[in-house]
């Protein structure tokens, strides 16, 4: 691994674009702005009566005086003036020009500030009619119905074009790496179809350089490449762009690669597919070979050909598949749109998130459930996978064909999820669907050890080096699947989005739902806080009217008063729980006014008030620890009030009553304790005694309206604080207030 990584960065470092040499069958001059000679590759003199360095700093007229030797001047001005007028020397490209008896075309470029004048000869390999040729070629290769067909037949026109030895599609998969998917070659050479040659055989500046310059050719490995001499400017020569260059020197390391190949010459033609490269045409010839400019332009129109064939083959060859998972999607698109539980749409029907992919299993996880479907790893393995996929998803979607290798544990289920693609619904919440893919046992054949691009030589010295050897080496891929396609990555994006969508009306829904709540609520709070208010009036009439006829009316029977008496108790209760609605409502009313409270005086003064008005002599009350509780005084004092009459209450009738509240801080929070040793309440229904009026059955005989946990719950809420209660019938109770610390 480390050597391999050797190779990669030090290849990948490599300036290729400003090797600060041209290949020697040609001659450069780059001129400025002002057309004045900034740039000459030192092997000019081979070609005209001149010396690089005596040219450097002239104006491109000396060039051209040199170039037609008396006849009219001022030619490459003009076109240099008509490519910079129209920004393009396509039309110009290439312009005859005579050297020594010989026809030589000159190309024309423009790099940032500068222009590229790069002279090569016209004579060429072979001597074929280029248009009928490409009119023929175009014709056969589209003649092929399916992608394979295409390429091999592009793979023949290109060699009857060029006439090289070999000729060879290669097609880059996704990690980089790339394949031979067509060839053609001369018969006595051993194929190299079906090879695969490593990502570091092509870096990745290679890359990018192929993708603006879409033919490169090396005419010859073992020729001596000529320096470009620049122009000092302040003291300093800038190296020159060769990024558009047709005669741009390459990279030693490549050379000596082509030389351990036995390749004497090499040609090749980017193929791309939406703007990135899918691919190249690499031509090899086992002797030194040019071919011309439009021998080479001739090649990269197949190139350009392909390239847009490629948009539709490529996608028809997986069509009916691809069909049958756009189906899916939209079935599950319509469900979801239709509202309703998100998991349920996405998981329980015939159609889920497993048909919009070639997976054999995904799981979804959301609202805190893990749920799968089809083939997925063991719940613990597949708990772990989830866990670090929150933690290292960094992008809405992941995916590999290789998951053991990024997630070792993965090797103990790689028969089950070998490749993953996952995307975040929530990252917030760490919701996510992901989907697997079993391992495909595959054997590689690479041209050649891929692992080995460094040497060791005999003083232990590690040098960076091509292989040698391109003999077959056989790889056994484990832990790998089949790669995800990019219709299966487009199909989760878009149920993803739908997914979240829905996800986010629904949360929308929720909160116009709170919304109404929430009035309806505050609606329920001013009718209970008017009626009550009302009915109070009518209510002291009554009882008024009724003391007054008891008192006044000294003729009454004892009947009579006996009736009156309940009457005005009646009254008095009634009034008692008018007192407690207005309460309850009050609380949901009036806005918090936080202090720090006193609890020992609190719960001291509650107690003093409850023993004489209860009545209960014989009652044994404890106060434990007492930390100060931060909250709205009266409240705090309505929930304690609540809590200890009802703790004297229920336990009146034990022998003898015990009461105790203590309280202790924990890092966040106080908690304090009212236990009794009471009447209990049934376990199975510890929730309910918060309800509005409700009383359990063993109350019988209490005294009470149901109202007061009511209201002890409101004010706990309000408080963001918390309440809970144990209990066992006959035993007695233990209530837990919780209210935080720091507010
Ligand atoms: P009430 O006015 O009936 O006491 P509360 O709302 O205060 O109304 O309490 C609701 C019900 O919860 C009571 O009726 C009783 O059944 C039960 N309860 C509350 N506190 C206790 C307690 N300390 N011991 C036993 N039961 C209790």
């Amino acid at each position: 691994m480390t050597d391999y990584q050797v190779d990669l960065t030090n290849c990948d470092r490599e300036p290729i674009h400003i090797p600060g040499k041209v290949q020697a069958h040609g001659f450069l001059v780059a001129v400025d702005n002002q057309f004045v000679i900034s740039y000459v590759s030192e092997n000019i003199h081979a070609f005209l009566p001149a010396q690089a360095a005596d040219l450097l700093g002239q104006k491109v007229t000396t060039l051209e005086n040199l170039l037609l030797q008396g006849e009219e001047t001022g030619f490459i001005s003009q076109l240099l003036l008509l490519g910079r007028h129209t920004k393009s020397f396509e039309t110009i490209n290439p312009y005859k020009v005579v050297i020594n008896g010989a026809d030589y075309n000159l190309i024309l470029s423009q790099t940032g500030p500068y222009f590229l004048l790069e002279f090569e000869p016209d004579s060429t390999a072979t001597e074929v009619d280029i248009h009928k040729t490409i009119g023929r070629s175009v014709s056969e290769m589209l003649a092929g119905k399916q992608l394979k067909q295409l390429l091999d037949n592009a793979a023949q026109q290109v060699k009857q074009l060029i006439g090289y030895d070999r000729i060879m599609i290669y097609k880059f998969l996704d990690d980089g790496h790339g394949e031979v998917i067509a060839e053609v070659k001369e018969d006595h050479l051993d194929p190299f179809f079906g090879l695969h040659y490593p990502a570091t055989d092509i870096p990745k500046q290679a890359r990018d350089l192929y993708k603006k310059n879409l033919t490169r050719i090396i005419t010859d490995v073992n020729a001596e490449s000529s320096p470009i001499l620049g122009l000092a400017a302040h003291g300093e020569v800038k190296p020159l762009d060769l990024t558009c260059s047709a005669l741009r020197a390459v990279s030693p390391i490549h050379i000596q690669y082509l030389k351990n190949m036995g390749v004497a010459s090499s040609f090749s033609i980017s193929l791309m597919y939406r703007d990135e490269l899918w691919g190249l045409i690499a031509c090899h010839n086992y002797s030194p070979r040019f071919i011309n400019y439009k021998a080479r332009e001739a090649s990269k129109l197949i190139g350009q050909i392909i390239s847009s064939a490629l948009e539709y083959k490529q996608d028809e060859a997986n069509s009916q598949k691809n069909d049958q998972f756009k189906a899916a999607y939209n079935v599950l698109s319509d469900t979801l749109r239709k509202g309703g539980d998100i998991a349920e749409a996405i998981t329980q029907h015939e159609t889920n998130i497993l048909s919009i992919t070639d997976a054999t299993g995904a799981v979804l996880v959301y609202e805190d459930k893990i749920t799968t479907l089809g083939q997925t790893p063991d719940k613990d393995d597949l708990e772990a996978l989830i866990n670090w996929l929150k933690k290292n998803m960094e992008d809405r979607i992941y995916y590999t064909h290789q998951l053991p290798e990024v997630y070792q544990p993965a090797k103990g289920f790689s028969g089950m999820a070998s490749g993953i693609l996952a995307c975040t619904l929530s990252k917030e919440m760490g919701e996510l669907i992901a989907w697997f893919k079993p391992e495909q046992l595959s054997t590689v054949n690479w041209a050649g050890n891929p692992n080995k691009p460094v040497e060791v030589d005999e003083h232990g010295v590690v040098t960076l080096s091509p292989r040698r050897s391109f003999d077959v080496w056989q790889e056994t891929v484990r832990n790998s699947s089949e790669r995800w396609t990019r219709e299966e990555i487009a199909n989760v994006l878009k149920l993803r989005d739908e997914v979240v969508f829905a996800i986010n009306r629904q949360a929308n829904e929720i909160r116009v739902l709170n919304e109404k709540l929430k009035q309806a609520y505050e609606e329920l709070d001013t009718f209970s806080f008017t009626i009550s208010h009302d009915l109070r009036t009518p209510l002291s009439t009554i009882k008024n009217y009724s003391e007054l006829l008891l008192e006044a009316n000294q003729s009454l029977d004892d009947d009579a008063r006996r009736i009156l008496g309940k009457v005005i108790a009646g009254a008095d209760k009634l009034n008692f729980l008018i007192k407690e609605v207005l309460n309850y409502s009050r609380v949901g009313r009036i806005d918090l006014d936080y202090t720090e409270i006193d609890m020992k005086a609190l719960v001291q003064e509650i107690k003093n008030d409850l023993v004489v008005a209860l009545n209960i002599n014989n009652l044994q009350f404890e106060i434990g620890e007492t930390p100060a509780l931060y909250g709205d005084q009266t409240m705090v004092t309505q929930v304690f009030a609540n809590l200890l009459n009802n703790a004297i209450k229920y336990s009146a009738k034990s022998n003898p009553p015990k009461v105790r509240v203590d309280g202790k801080e924990t890092s966040s929070e106080v908690i304090y304790s009212i236990s009794d040793n009471g009447i209990g309440i049934d376990l199975n229904y510890y929730n309910r005694i918060f309800d509005l009026f409700k009383r359990m059955d063993n109350v019988r005989g209490y005294e009470g309206t149901g109202v007061g946990l009511a209201i002890v719950k409101r004010i706990i809420e309000k408080h963001n604080a918390r309440i809970w209660v144990e209990s066992e019938l006959g035993a007695g109770t233990v209530f837990y207030v919780a209210f935080k610390r720091n507010v």
